[in-house]
């Protein structure tokens, strides 16, 4: 059997708790929760005939330009960077998470970028294009979800388990 280990980053109200509890308890809330130090899910899929065990990490990130330990970082195969799509913050952030990523993360992790509150199409400010072109120029893949209707969030995270299974 099976088991991974994957880590979200970004910067705080991203959505990225809000991500995994849409992924593993198929639940989401308004109400904003902060997490505190280090949330941790697990869920269990089936891929392939193949039982895979899906342990992910989700920190509190408060400080835009927070050192995640590299405890966070130790043993991950996979890492979800995620901003929100309504956020050039957010999105200018990746620059710093990127570099955070590159000094932690194992070479042979999987880097995925995901563009949240996919949503809320009138407040959006960061268009598809530019974000594939930045992804695509660091290595990354790029997708967009939103933890609120669920769009795309399954199939963000098996997508990750796939590349993980065939490595
Ligand atoms: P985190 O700090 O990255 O863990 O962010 P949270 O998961 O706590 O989410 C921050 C805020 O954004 C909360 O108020 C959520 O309800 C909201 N949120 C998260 N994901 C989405 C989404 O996909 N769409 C919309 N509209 N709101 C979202
Ligand atoms: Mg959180």
């Amino acid at each position: 059997d099976f088991l991974f280990k994957i880590i979200l980053v970004g910067d705080a109200g991203v959505g990225k708790s809000c991500l995994l509890l849409r992924f593993s308890d198929d639940i989401f809330s308004e109400t904003y929760i902060s997490t505190i130090g280090v949330d941790f899910k697990i869920r269990t899929i089936e891929l392939d005939g193949k039982i895979i065990k899906l342990n992910m990490w989700d920190t509190a990130g408060q400080d835009r330009f927070k050192t995640i330990t590299t405890q966070f970082y130790r043993g991950a195969s996979g890492i979800l960077l995620v901003y929100d799509v309504t956020d050039m913050t957010s999105f200018e952030n990746l620059k710093t998470w990127r570099q955070e990523i590159d000094k932690y993360a194992d070479e042979k992790c999987i880097r995925m970028i995901v563009g949240n509150k996919a949503d809320l199409t009138s407040k959006r400010v960061v268009d598809y294009k530019t974000a594939k072109a930045f992804a695509d120029q660091y290595g990354f893949d790029y997708t967009e979800t939103s933890a609120k209707t669920a769009a795309n969030v399954e199939q963000t995270f098996m997508t990750m388990t796939a590349v993980l299974k065939t490595q």
